[in-house]
């Protein structure tokens, strides 16, 4: 488990993952509904929802700095 970096909302990331196991078609698009990730700075973070990945997205920064 980890958390979401931008609410702090337990994230499951082994469930993340098993939604975003390759296909052959190459579907890269995972149901949202157990969370989401997004690559960033050269590694991967986890969020609760698309919207706190959007807000993420639009100012990582913001929710980084506070990390250590
Ligand atoms: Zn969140």
């Amino acid at each position: 488990m980890t958390k979401c970096p931008v609410c702090g909302a337990e994230v499951d990331v082994a469930a993340i993952k098993a939604q975003t196991g390759t296909t052959g078609g190459g579907a890269r698009e995972m149901d949202p509904r157990a969370g989401t990730r997004q690559f960033h700075d050269g590694q991967w973070f986890y969020f609760d929802t698309i919207e706190c990945r959007n807000n993420f997205t639009m100012q990582p920064d913001r929710y980084l700095s506070g990390q250590g």
